[in-house]
C-alpha cells in the first residue's frame, strides 16, 4: 500500500495537542512530525484534531444489535406514558418488546403492575425489559405464551434471557444482518475497536462470518461468558487466538447484580431496603477461575459493582497468582478509599462506564452518603490505576462521546444526585479521551499497538471537526473521518 500522509493536523499526543503530520505506511504509523516531502497521497486535514481511534472496552454486541428491533423505553417518564406507547403498538402483529424502562424515572416512582400492562394491551404478548436487563415485566398473554405463572408479571435474570431468546428467535441470517449494521455504524462515532463481553460461541462465529464476507469495520476483542471456559478448552482455543481484527482476549464472570435492582453486593445494607444485595461468586471460587484462565492466557473481566463484591475480588486476587492487567474489574462502582488503596497495590484494569453517573441519578436513595465513593474516576487516576472507558451497551448508549461527556460533567446538568457528592471527581477532556483510547488498548493488553499515536502503532485514528473545549462540545463533537489500519472506515460527506 502506498503511503498516506495526514498533514496539517492537531495531534493528541500523550494528553497534549501538538501541530504536525502523520505518515501512514501500510497499516501502521511510520512518521510523526512536521510535514516533509513524502511519496504517496497527502491529505490536508486543515488543522483538524486527530486522536487515536476510540475504543469501547465493554459492549454486548448481539444484545445491542437485537436492541435495534425493540422499543426504546429509556426516556419514558411515567407509567401513563408507557401505557400510551404500548397501546399505540397494540393490534399490530406479534410480540411487543421494549427495553430500557426505569421506575426511578417514572412520576409514579414505582414499577408498572401486571394489570396496568394488560390495560395497555391484551391482544398482543408484551415483554418490557428493565434498563438493567436483569428484570422484565410481561403481560398476561405473554406469560401464557411463555408458560409462566406469575401474579405480578415479573421475570428475573435467566427468565428474562430465556424469554427473549424464545420470543426474538432471530434466525442466523437476521442476526448476522443486525450485527453487521451495528458494526458498520460505529465508525461514524469514531470507534475503531470494541471489546464484546459475555460473548458466546455463536457471536464469535458471526463475527468471523462478517470478517470474511465484508470485513470488520471495527476491531473486536472477545471476552466469552465464563460458562464457555470448557468450550474454549475443548476447542483448544486460548487467549490471543485470532488476528488484528478479531481476537479472543478473555472471559467474563459476574460477582453481583446492579444498584438499581438492589442486587449489587454491599458491605452494609442499602439505605432503602433491608438487604445487602447478593454475592453470586465467592473469592475462593473466583481465585480458582483466575488460575484456570491464566493457564489459558485468558484475561478475566470481573463484574463487580457493590463494595462487598469489590472486596471479594480483592480477596481473590490475593489468593491467586493473577496480577495487574490479567484481571479487569468491570464497573467497580462503589469504591471506598480503603478498597481503592488495595486496588492501587494490585493494579487490575478498571473498566468504567461513565454514563452510569447520569442513569443512576437516584443513587442517593440506595446509598445515602456512600455516594461519595461512587465512580471515583479522578481519585482512581491519582492512585495510578489504569482506567478504560466504555458503555455497557445496550444498558447505556454506545456513543462514546456521551460517555466522555458524563465523565467530565458528572451529571451536573442532568441533576444526578451523584454530582452533589462527587463533583471533585470530574475528569478533564484530555483525561476522558485518554480513557477511551489508551485506556481501552491497555484493557486488552494491546497498548501501544493500539490506543496511541506513536511510531509503529497501528494507524487507527479518529479525525474530529473541531477541538472540543467544553463538556457540551464534547458531547456534540462531529467526527470527520475514522481510519482503521490506515483504511478509511468513515468519512463525513
Ligand atoms: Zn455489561
Amino acid at each position: 500500500m502506498a503511503n498516506l500522509t495526514l498533514s496539517n493536523c492537531k495531534l493528541f499526543l500523550n494528553g497534549k495537542w501538538v501541530r504536525g503530520s502523520i505518515v501512514i505506511d501500510g497499516n501502521s504509523i511510520r512518521y510523526i512530525g512536521p510535514t516533509v516531502k513524502e511519496k504517496g497521497t497527502v491529505w490536508d486535514l486543515e488543522g483538524r484534531p486527530v486522536i487515536p481511534g476510540l475504543i469501547d472496552s465493554h459492549v454486548h454486541l448481539i444484545p445491542t444489535a437485537l436492541n435495534r428491533e425493540v422499543l426504546d423505553l429509556r426516556r419514558v417518564k411515567s407509567i401513563r406514558e408507557l401505557k400510551t406507547l404500548i397501546a399505540k403498538e397494540c393490534g399490530k402483529s406479534g410480540w411487543i418488546i421494549g427495553r430500557g424502562w426505569d421506575q426511578e424515572n417514572f412520576e409514579e416512582a414505582r414499577m408498572p403492575s401486571l394489570k396496568e400492562l394488560d390495560e395497555a394491551c391484551s391482544s398482543n404478548p408484551v415483554l418490557l425489559i428493565r434498563i438493567c436487563g436483569h428484570l422484565a415485566l410481561a403481560n398476561s398473554l405473554a406469560l401464557r405464551k411463555l408458560g409462566l405463572r406469575k401474579g405480578d408479571g415479573l421475570l428475573f435474570e435467566e427468565e428474562v434471557t430465556k424469554a427473549l431468546e424464545s420470543v426474538l428467535k432471530p434466525g442466523e441470517e437476521k442476526l448476522l444482518r443486525l450485527l453487521k449494521e451495528l458494526l458498520y455504524e460505529m465508525p461514524k462515532k469514531g470507534i475503531t475497536m470494541v471489546h464484546t463481553l459475555s460473548s458466546t460461541p455463536q457471536e464469535f462465529y458471526l463475527l468471523q462470518l462478517i470478517k470474511v464476507k465484508w470485513g470488520l469495520p471495527v476491531r473486536v476483542r472477545v471476552y466469552f461468558d465464563a460458562k464457555y471456559l470448557d468450550y474454549l478448552l475443548n476447542s483448544k482455543l486460548i487467549g490471543g487466538f485470532g488476528d488484528e481484527y478479531l481476537r479472543i482476549s478473555g472471559i467474563k464472570v459476574i460477582m453481583d447484580g446492579s444498584l438499581g435492582a438492589r442486587t449489587a453486593y454491599l458491605r452494609e445494607r442499602y439505605e432503602d431496603a433491608n438487604t445487602r444485595g447478593k454475592l453470586l461468586l465467592n473469592s475462593s471460587k473466583l481465585a480458582e477461575l483466575l488460575e484456570r484462565a491464566r493457564g489459558l492466557n485468558l484475561q478475566v473481566a470481573v463484574h463487580a459493582i457493590g463494595d462487598g463484591a469489590i472486596r471479594e475480588v480483592i480477596k481473590a486476587l490475593s489468593l491467586s497468582s493473577a496480577r495487574g492487567d490479567e484481571v479487569r474489574i468491570e464497573h467497580c462502582s462503589l469504591t471506598p478509599p480503603e478498597l481503592l488503596d488495595e486496588l492501587a497495590k494490585l493494579r487490575p484494569i478498571i473498566s468504567v462506564q461513565p454514563h452510569f453517573i447520569i442513569s443512576d441519578w437516584w443513587a442517593e436513595r440506595r446509598l445515602g452518603r456512600r455516594c461519595r465513593w461512587l465512580y471515583p474516576f479522578k481519585t482512581m487516576l491519582r492512585a495510578k490505576l489504569k482506567l478504560s472507558g466504555s458503555s455497557d451497551s445496550p444498558v447505556e448508549p454506545w456513543d462514546p462521546w456521551e460517555g466522555m461527556y458524563a465523565a467530565v460533567e458528572r451529571g451536573k446538568e442532568e441533576g444526578s444526585s451523584i454530582f452533589k457528592y462527587t463533583s471533585s471527581e470530574k475528569l478533564s477532556i484530555s483525561e476522558a479521551l485518554t480513557m477511551y483510547t489508551e485506556g481501552g488498548a491497555r484493557a486488552c493488553r494491546e497498548y501501544p499497538d493500539y490506543g496511541s499515536i506513536k511510531i509503529g502503532s497501528k494507524a487507527d485514528l479518529t479525525v474530529l471537526e473541531y477541538l472540543p473545549t467544553t463538556p457540551k462540545e464534547l458531547k456534540e463533537v462531529e467526527v470527520y473521518a475514522t481510519l482503521v489500519g490506515g483504511e478509511i472506515t468513515y468519512l463525513k460527506r
